[in-house]
């Protein structure tokens, strides 16, 4: 258990109260006063954090390159693109026939992997400038028992153009069917790892959300706009975690909201928003440098980054706000600048960059080995035996 603050707390205390010690008590009271101190501090730090603050003392593993290479051995793009990308890329507006079908295809493709994960649903009615329509968040959750969860999010439903536009299907490619396809690959790549992970970890697990709602439908407006995230987040605030908690509800369970949107462009760049998150976009770039010196990246060469945590820059109106306005802390890897087709019709297939995604994909797999503490096995190898 990492307990940087508290030493650091009781190292302060231990110096504060040594010097009065030391007048009042001799050499052996002194050495039972030591050892009373240590054992206090000992017992302070592996007991003494709440639950609830031990996502700010996380600490991620660093996974051996043997075992990065395993683990990148099991994305496969092209399986992806096929199975995952291709049938989320349809009107998919809220309350349209193509929603349905993509809720279907999520819930689908997860109810057929190893790991066992947990799907539910979170339907609504909503107003909108087009009267009520229905609304509906997918939750997939590895290990709903664990207290603390690493969360990644995308928006599922693609944007509204009214009926004189019909005849041109808005594709919404980038914003954000491949991001949701990058989830649902990553979460069967790592289906294995995340399979023993889940059986090894009690206290932390991985959840997928899937929004509803996130585009405007008429004009963005703080009641026109982010309709399933705002519902969501005040749901979970309001529902308690573990079961039967009195005082912390499920938002505390978030240890960080890894934010994906408007991604499957050429050269994305990631800044900095979030100044108490940023040593996690460092991880992320250092994974993208690690990643580059195995030459296990695609058309990335040496003047190519993704991710820049020194590069401050604005914030994004997006999913992740109704949870940061209620304390939960944000990863939003959205780029800056959006891509070019951002709420363009050629927002579409044939713009995606399949080289940026492959590594996206590879480096935001190995981000959630790390951050779960989740070692992929290495298999032996055989010219190595004797
Ligand atoms: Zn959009």
């Amino acid at each position: 258990m990492i307990c940087s603050f508290h030493r650091e707390e009781a190292g302060m205390w231990r110096g504060a109260t040594t010097a009065m010690a030391e007048r009042s008590l001799g050499p052996s009271k002194m050495r039972l006063f030591y050892t009373v101190a240590i054992w206090v501090t000992l017992i302070h730090c592996t007991d003494g954090i709440p639950w609830t603050e031990e996502k700010l003392h996380h600490r991620a593993f660093t996974l051996t390159r043997a075992e990065i290479s395993t683990a990148v051995s099991h994305t496969d793009l092209e399986q992806m693109w096929q199975r995952d990308l291709r049938p989320l890329l349809v009107t998919r507006y809220p309350g349209s026939a193509g929603s349905t079908a993509v809720q279907e295809h999520i819930k689908t493709v997860l109810a057929g992997l190893g790991a066992g994960w947990e799907v539910t649903e979170d339907k609504f009615m909503s107003q909108t400038p087009y009267g009520p329509l229905p609304f509906t968040n997918l939750v997939a959750t590895l290990n709903s028992s664990a207290t603390r969860q690493l969360v990644l999010a995308c928006h599922y439903d693609s944007k509204y153009y009214p009926p004189q536009w019909h005849g041109r299907e808005f594709q919404g490619a980038t914003d954000s069917a491949v991001p949701c396809a990058m989830m649902l690959e990553l979460a069967r790549a790592l289906d294995v790892e995340l399979k023993a992970q889940k059986s090894s970890s009690a206290d932390l697990t991985l959840q997928l959300l899937f929004f509803d709602g996130e585009e405007a439908l008429f004009q963005w407006t703080p009641t026109d706009s982010l309709y399933g995230s705002r519902h969501l987040a005040q749901k979970m605030e309001a529902t308690p975690h573990p079961a039967g908690a009195t005082d912390t509800n499920q938002l505390h369970g978030m240890d960080l909201l890894v934010l994906l949107d408007l991604i499957g462009g050429p050269s994305p760049t990631f800044g900095n928003q979030f100044p108490s998150t940023s040593h996690w976009l460092s991880r992320l770039q250092s994974i993208e440098k690690r990643l580059h010196s195995m030459n296990q990246l695609v058309d990335h060469p040496d003047s190519v980054q993704y991710f820049w945590p020194n590069i401050p820059v604005g914030h994004v109106q997006d999913d992740h706000i109704p949870f940061l306005n209620r304390g939960v802390r944000v990863l939003h890897l959205i780029p800056s600048p959006f891509p070019s087709v951002w709420h363009t019709f050629d927002d579409n297939e044939q713009n995606l960059d399949r080289a940026t995604i492959q590594n996206l994909n590879k480096i935001i797999q190995v981000f959630v080995l790390e951050y779960l503490n989740a070692r992929p096995a290495v298999p032996s190898n055989p010219q190595n035996v004797p």
